[in-house]
């Protein structure tokens, strides 16, 4: 403990120059970055949670009741009138190939995952947010200290999920941009049906970027926010369950399910509904790179890719006819973004040069 304590001054000197604000400071950026673990451990072991599904089923039960039996897909993405059981458990989509390879996917993914999620979550939540406090400290001094109330872990907890849900947005819209990145995201737009294994459904060397991006989010809140209440403040809960965690624990399930789930256009304008990311995996041209966030419509809607589908509105999901028979099974996905980045090198000086033109071959 001393140790590290000894550590973290020192490292903190540097940065601060200041030998007065070490002591607070130093007990700030370990508060914080418990707080950071806390919030990074409940966000990103990112498995099914059976009480996202729970309510995933209910409203899907409520939508088959309201709309007598419309309002769910068929495999190919069309609206159909369906009974109950069809309605929340269609055979031919959890039949599809692309369901089963949803499984072996995350099962790669998972066993993979302890080689870096410990490393990587352990450097850049809390060297972002030691970072960001030693700039606040280097330029506006000592932590004003705020006392914390109710309002002000409401403010963090929005904060946090803004942040969150702008760096999502940044990474999701620079793998749709980036050849060599779209050959890694395509894993997920490969998938022919929506199930909410889909949410997971990614290439295993995607996984550490997202990570990062979420880790590196929280640490940027993180510092700020230890910085001014001193290290003492914690995201709102109710029943201990934090809103953040909340909403996107349901957004995150839902969107992935076949049913079709509109918010009225005034609320689509401000959150994500999950039939706004049945869009997002249509490979219709008019559905492209839209809907980027994670659940906010806020950053698509000052960027300008924001996109709001008609009720029923037709989204055939997958990379389309073209292409969709190259990434298929379990071992396409797995090694086709490396079939991907060797024809780039082939076609080009630079993996970016030969890109482009595959990049766009391939979005046809
Ligand atoms: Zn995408
Ligand atoms: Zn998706």
């Amino acid at each position: 403990m001393t140790v590290a304590t000894q550590d973290n001054k020192m490292d903190l000197s540097l940065t601060s120059g200041s030998e007065e604000v070490i002591g607070p400071l130093t007990e700030t950026v370990q508060t914080a970055s418990h707080i950071i673990w806390d919030t990074v451990a409940a966000n990103l072991p990112r498995d099914l949670h059976w009480q996202f599904i729970l309510v995933t089923l209910i409203i899907a039960s409520i939508i088959w009741l309201i709309r007598g039996g419309r309002g769910s897909r068929d495999a190919a993405g069309r609206e159909r009138k369906a009974n109950f059981l069809q309605f929340v458990l269609p055979k031919d989509i959890y039949t599809h190939v692309s369901a089963r390879v949803d499984i072996w996917l995350w099962v790669t993914e998972r066993l993979l995952r302890p080689l870096w999620v410990v490393g990587l979550l352990a450097t850049v939540g809390p060297s972002t947010e030691t970072a960001v406090i030693g700039v606040l400290q280097w330029t506006l001094g000592a932590t004003p200290e705020i006392a914390v109330n109710y309002g002000w872990m409401l403010l963090y907890s929005l904060v946090t999920l803004l942040c969150y849900d702008f760096v999502f947005f940044l990474i999701h819209y620079t793998m749709h941009k980036v050849p060599a990145l779209w050959a890694l995201h395509k894993v997920h737009h490969s998938a022919e049906v929506l199930t909410p294994l889909t949410r997971y459904r990614e290439h295993f060397l995607a996984g550490p970027i997202w990570a990062a991006g979420g880790a590196f989010s929280y640490g940027l809140v993180g510092g700020l926010f230890a910085w001014l209440f001193n290290g003492g403040i914690i995201a709102a809960t109710l029943f201990n369950i934090g809103f953040f965690a909340l909403l996107f624990g349901f957004n995150g399930s839902f969107r992935h399910y076949h049913v079709q789930f509109n918010y009225p256009r005034w609320l689509s304008l401000w959150l994500h509904s999950p039939a706004m990311h049945h869009v997002h995996h249509s490979y219709l041209p008019q559905h492209w790179d839209a809907n980027f966030a994670a659940v906010t419509s806020i950053w698509d809607r000052l960027f300008g890719t924001l996109y709001i589908p008609q009720k029923d509105e037709y989204t055939p999901w997958g990379i389309g006819p073209d292409t969709q028979s190259e990434y298929r099974s379990y071992w396409q996905n797995t090694i086709g973004p490396f079939n991907d980045w060797y024809r780039m090198l082939l076609k080009g000086n630079s993996p970016q040069a030969g890109a482009t033109k595959a990049g766009d071959i391939e979005q046809n």
